[in-house]
């Protein structure tokens, strides 16, 4: 093993689609080119917005593509107590605070322009009870040189404000959930959609508070619907046909702006040849960009 670990982490949201497979593939390729580990991590912390059904379908989908992972699937909806011990540490340090506020409330907070939260609740020391929990961000210019995307720098405190880790019920938000994983699984590489871009130095922000390691970050272009909008269920992606899973591979690859491989005939045989030809130099630097079959809705 070369110490390389990537991961993808699907949110058991739907199906598995054209977009998520270029990622799904992306970050397998690299990890197999790497000679590194790859692992799934199943994101289901967010139960209103999950499909019944969907982890055992983005399986079989993942299975059936012939991009197997290592190790255990990780389930985030088994993982309370890793979230807990972290927010804990931040409670320690200070940097955690019950928020009350409403949405209204915050619309009205929002009303001169700004969309950081302002830290309304900061000092007030609220009981954590029935409330959503904040994180203090500090001024700060995070700066990561994303290995497609070139360098990227954020003021969070400034773009974002403190946010949430754990909403009222309680329930663990993403950018908590996925920070914690990240490090505890030892993760070294995030491979993902570009529609993430934005969460990232939100995540070193939390990382630099946990004393975890940052990892290096690939966002790749984004797959896009007919009109123009992320490919997702809500603007009409098709679930991917396991019975076309060469072609689905292939797709995938083009899109990822790698030379051809038309002369592989098997799943495992085009993901062996993928493995040798992957150029990460060749991933197109547009941010967007729509499938040439993908059918417009
Ligand atoms: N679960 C997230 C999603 O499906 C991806 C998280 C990540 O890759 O960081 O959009």
């Amino acid at each position: 093993m070369s110490g390389y670990t990537g991961r993808f982490a699907p949110s058991p949201t739907g199906p598995l689609h054209a977009g998520s497979l270029v990622s799904a593939l992306a970050s397998w390729v690299d990890a197999r080119y790497h000679k590194g580990q790859w692992l799934l991590r199943i994101e289901d912390i967010d139960p209103p917005r999950e499909v019944a059904g969907a982890s055992t379908e983005i399986i079989d989908c993942l299975s059936a593509h012939g991009l197997h992972w290592d190790a255990e699937i990780v389930f985030q909806s088994t993982r309370a107590q890793h979230y807990e011990l972290a927010l804990q540490t931040l409670r320690n340090k200070n940097a955690l605070y019950a928020c009350e506020c409403t949405r209204k409330h915050l619309r009205a907070l929002a009303a001169d322009g700004s969309h950081a939260y302002p830290g309304y609740c900061r000092d007030k020391g609220l009981d954590e009870q029935n409330a959503a929990l904040r994180v203090k961000i500090h001024e700060q210019e995070i700066c990561f040189n994303d290995i497609a995307a070139g360098n990227c720098c954020d003021n969070v405190a400034r773009t974002l404000g403190d946010f949430i880790v754990r909403r009222r019920g309680p329930w663990y938000a993403y950018q908590l959930a996925v920070v914690v994983d990240d490090a505890l699984q030892g993760v070294t590489h995030v491979v993902r959609g570009a529609d993430l871009l934005d969460n990232t130095a939100r995540q070193i922000a939390l990382q630099q508070l946990l004393s975890y390691p940052t990892p290096a970050y690939l966002h790749l272009p984004i797959v896009e619907s007919g009109d123009g909008r992320k490919l997702s269920k809500q603007t009409g992606a098709q679930p991917l046909d396991n019975h076309n899973a060469l072609g689905n591979l292939q797709q995938a690859w083009e899109f990822l702006g790698q030379q051809p491989l038309p002369e592989c005939v098997s799943v495992a045989g085009f993901l062996e040849k993928a493995v040798s030809q992957w150029k990460r130099n060749r991933i197109p630097d547009r941010q967007n960009s729509r499938l040439d079959n993908e059918s417009a809705t």
